[in-house]
């Protein structure tokens, strides 16, 4: 299918840019439902790259995964005051099946809480059936008025850990453990530099004592919070009764902890690293991280695609996932505009001439090619794919350094709060925020924990500041 016009620059429109690149480099597509989104194959293996990764650091910190049932009863929702609140808006609610009214209405989860609360209620007797380490891979409906492919869906894939322990210090050293584990999927895998912070009473989680967030910075200079790892306390303890005995012989409610990361991601990977010709994957999580692009005519086809099929094999041996793209329909030319638009880390482009002097030529997504000897080539590859990294990273850093500004009153706040992160102290007044909001759009993301500590006048209403730190504000997704 030829591809009548290039896609909509990121300057002229990044939201435009972000819609058609999702559909061009065929990650996914709109559902039938408003909201709902149809993760395609390219999609899908990116999402299972990141499921694997995210899967194996939670294994080795100790956790099982387990399934709990979509259907939810209305009721539970109902026991836990501000999560009641804060999803009720969201639900979506089945109230008939099998031809007739259901005698109680059934929620479609929006996250497990509730109901691996009720469970764990029965199986938790004793300071030895602690700490419960479970974590659910699937999906979650939450009905959502504003809606955007990955960043904001009415369903969506996600990971939900729920943890259960005898004492709220341990609790909390999980809750910080695992937003650690979103920071090094992001930086080490995704190459997306992110703040790891707390955010504030108005922006957490509905039922959480505290909610902690990595944030990302898009290429517009918005942010994007990427994942988030609550610390519940006994809140759901108390509403589901989970109570054990301790060593002490006392019966006490356990701390809880969730924390979950969405297909969002995808969207913080396009939206970190693309560029005007489309995605640009990071090498860890690229479903295809090399393309092999033979140039050939009918003579020549041959010798060609035999030399190619060889590197093929000797990039597989060196654990590099490679694509061969032999199709004989599209010219070279289009072949590299569709996997630079697809965002694959490396192309080898390799012809007769290449061929006969045994040489390939490595360009990468990132600009600049290289002509290697054929030999050794396939060897070269998983270096030049860390480096790939590196380079990704350093740029994603560099941008957000560059879009980074702290602001002492609230004239600069709005004037540079467009395109920017701003760093401003500010009162901790929960209405202040608000209005901060409605004047300049711009949340408050997080209060990053690696930030200096200094204190000052609220950047808006000159009050003290509350936190210890300046706040990190930004326009987010
Ligand atoms: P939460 O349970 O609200 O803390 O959500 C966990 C994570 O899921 C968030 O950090 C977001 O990255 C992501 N998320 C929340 N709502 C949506 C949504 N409607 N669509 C996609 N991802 C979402």
């Amino acid at each position: 299918m030829a591809k009548d016009k290039g896609i909509t620059p990121q300057s002229v429109d990044f939201s435009e840019w972000y819609l058609e690149v999702i559909q061009r480099a065929e990650l996914a597509d709109y559902g039938p439902v408003r909201g709902t989104t149809v993760l395609r194959p390219y999609g899908y293996a990116l999402w299972e790259n990141i499921q694997r990764t995210l899967d194996e650091m939670f294994k080795a910190t100790g956790h099982q995964n387990v399934y709990f049932p979509l259907f939810i009863p209305m009721s539970f929702f109902e026991r836990e005051a501000e999560h009641v609140e804060g999803f009720s808006p969201e639900l979506a609610v089945v109230t008939h099946a099998g031809g007739d009214a259901l005698e109680e209405p059934l929620a479609v989860r929006p996250t497990s809480e509730t109901i691996i609360g009720h469970m764990w209620a029965k199986w938790i007797r004793s300071y030895r059936d602690l700490p419960q380490l479970l974590n659910q891979w699937g999906n979650v409906v939450r009905w959502e008025m504003r809606t955007r492919p990955f960043l904001r869906t009415s369903e969506f894939l996600w990971q939900e850990g729920h943890t259960a322990h005898a004492t709220q210090e341990e609790a909390e050293a999980e809750t910080r453990r695992m937003l650690g584990v979103y920071a090094t999927l992001a930086r080490e895998y995704a190459a997306i530099p992110v703040w790891e912070g707390m955010k504030t009473e108005s922006e957490k989680f509905a039922g959480a004592v505290y909610t902690t967030t990595i944030e990302a910075m898009m290429r517009d200079g918005k942010a994007l919070q990427a994942g988030t790892s609550h610390y519940l306390g006994t809140n759901f303890a108390k509403a589901f009764d989970i109570k054990f005995q301790d060593r002490d012989l006392e019966t006490k409610y356990v701390h809880t902890t969730s924390w979950g990361l969405s297909w969002r991601f995808i969207g913080a990977i396009i939206m970190t690293h693309g560029d005007d010709k489309g995605l640009i994957l990071p090498p860890k999580l690229a479903p295809i991280q090399v393309v092999i692009v033979p140039i050939y005519k009918e003579a020549t086809r041959a010798r060609v695609l035999e030399a190619a099929q060889a590197l093929e094999q000797r990039l597989k041996a060196q654990g590099v996932r490679v694509h061969l793209d032999d199709r004989d329909q599209y010219t070279p030319g289009y072949k590299f505009n569709d996997w630079e638009l697809r965002g694959v880390p490396y192309r080898v482009e390799l012809g007769p001439r290449d061929v006969e002097s045994g040489t390939a030529v490595l360009a990468s997504r990132l600009g600049g090619k290289e002509t290697l000897p054929l030999e050794g080539l396939a060897e070269a590859v998983p270096q030049r794919l860390a480096a790939f990294h590196e380079q990704l990273f350093r740029r994603a850093l560099e941008f957000r350094e560059a879009h980074t500004v702290t602001a002492d009153d609230y004239e600069t706040f709005k004037a540079s709060v467009e395109g920017h992160f701003v760093r401003a102290f500010h009162c901790g007044d929960a209405q202040c925020e608000k209005e901060i909001q409605e004047e300049t759009k711009a949340t408050t993301r997080c209060i990053p924990f690696d930030a200096p500590e200094e204190t000052g006048l609220c950047v808006r209403c000159g009050r003290p500041s509350a936190y210890g730190k300046r706040v990190l504000f930004a326009k987010a997704y």
